[in-house]
């Protein structure tokens, strides 16, 4: 059996962090386990749904770095769902009901004043059908016993079809709702895994009896908590981070993904550089029933120390052409985006403006300036450098360092100084110093 999961998103607006955390869920199930992770777009909704809605969830999985095996869309399979419905029809599952929606909602009301669970009621099915008028369809849920499956999150859950309605499947139009193609399709493409938030547990139960009365076996489900952003409810920021936004922020895919993938569990959220070590680690057991919390300065936070440690082959496509693996060793500790690495070009090999200084530390730089021009450039300068001011002059400490750190770089902090002094070289150095010092 090859482990199979999908992420099935409704092409009805982009996707945000919540839906990503879902598809990259369902991703490292299958990754883990060596599987395949399909991506399908439900997209039964023709009015609902648009093609640049598609592109751009395409084009975010690719962007994280989770391609799916294979694509497809809903609105390619109706002959399917078509087929599979008339075998239901004749096995009498799915029914035809007239009532329109106000008489619906009457009803609904009446039994909640009656202290009821407004629950559908079916109408006797040798009743005569009212004339010229088209019905939409109910799929027939088994009274007989309790729905159970185990949750590989939940754990064992239960639920008494008789406090269900029937589901509505298809519209008077013909058009179909989300419960029985999604049935449909984890059948044909032998889904193994049902990976997805809370939100949907309800309609596993039903889904579950859609599977038997198709004659397929389940899949296993699993249901997340959902997740929330930091100030409470699902909010409009949560919302609003979607990927677009994260990207133009400069925050890594991986950044991104180590956060989602660990968030709401008992493991620990680290940066991580790959896919393959977060898939690795996943495990469903360790996934908490309480909503997970979503905070988009931990993102940044992660973005931060994951850039610290990835390698130059991670970053090698994305950084400026004067970035080598040598300045990115030198510079990945001091950003907390790639583009910040744009700043620091001037530094290494352009002009800096002299720092304005005081008096004595303008004199303490022309002191340097003279001792850089005698020191051995090709050992450790800064070592020689230091050494010999600590001696020449009666400065030491926070007094010594900032001095020279401003004038050869014009900040207060950055990159260690060995290394640093080295890369901008004896000549750029000098002229720094003097500069700095006049
Ligand atoms: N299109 C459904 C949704 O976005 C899919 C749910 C599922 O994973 O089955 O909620």
């Amino acid at each position: 059996m090859t482990v199979t999961t999908r992420f099935a998103p409704s092409p009805t607006g982009r996707l945000h962090v919540g839906n990503i955390r879902t598809a990259l869920h369902n991703y490292l199930l299958a990754a883990k386990h060596g599987g395949r992770f399909l991506l399908r777009i439900d997209d039964t909704d023709a009015e609902r749904s648009r093609e640049e809605h598609v592109a751009a969830i395409v084009a975010d999985l690719n962007w994280l770095g989770l391609a799916p095996h294979a694509l497809y869309r809903q609105s390619e399979r109706f002959a399917l769902y078509e087929r599979e419905f008339e075998r239901l029809k004749a096995d009498g599952r799915v029914y035809p009901c007239y009532e329109t929606a106000h008489e619906l909602e009457l009803r609904r009301k009446v039994l909640l004043g009656r202290g009821l669970p407004p629950v559908y009621e079916r109408k006797d099915p040798n009743a005569p059908a009212p004339e010229g008028v088209a019905p939409h369809w109910r799929f027939k849920l088994d009274h007989g016993s309790p729905i159970a499956f185990t949750d590989l999150i939940r754990g064992p859950s239960q639920f008494d079809p008789g406090l269900i309605s029937d589901p509505v499947v298809r519209r008077a139009d013909g058009s179909w709702l989300y419960l029985l193609p999604s049935v449909i399709d984890d059948v044909d493409m032998g889904i193994t895994h049902v990976l997805r938030g809370e939100d949907h547990v309800t309609n596993s139960a039903v889904q579950l009896q859609m599977f038997a009365a198709l004659g397929a076996e389940p899949p296993a489900f699993a249901h997340e908590a959902l997740l929330v952003a930091t100030e409470g409810k699902l909010s409009k920021r949560l919302d609003s981070s979607g990927i677009e936004e994260l990207r133009s922020a400069g925050i890594e895919p991986m950044a991104l993904n180590s956060l989602l993938a660990r968030l709401g569990t008992s493991q620990p959220v680290e940066p991580r550089a790959t896919l393959a070590e977060l898939a690795d680690g996943f495990d469903l057991a360790t996934f908490g029933r309480a909503p997970a919390h979503f905070d988009p300065n931990e993102v940044e936070q992660l973005n931060r120390k994951l850039l610290h440690h990835l390698p130059f082959a991670a970053v090698a496509d994305r950084v400026p052409p004067a970035i080598g693996a040598a300045e990115w060793d030198l510079l990945a500790g001091n950003v907390d985006h790639l583009a910040e690495l744009a700043d620091w070009l001037p530094v290494l090999d352009g002009d800096i403006p002299p720092p304005d200084l005081p008096a004595e530390d303008r004199s303490f730089l022309a002191a340097a300036a003279t001792a850089a021009e005698t020191i051995d450039w090709s050992g450790e300068p800064w070592a020689d450098l230091s050494q010999t001011l600590k001696q020449s002059t009666d400065r030491k400490g926070k007094a010594l360092f900032r001095p020279l750190r401003l004038a050869l770089t014009g900040r207060e902090s950055g990159p260690e100084m060995a290394p640093l002094i080295k890369r901008i070289g004896r000549d750029r150095a000098l002229a720094r110093l003097r500069a700095a010092a006049d």
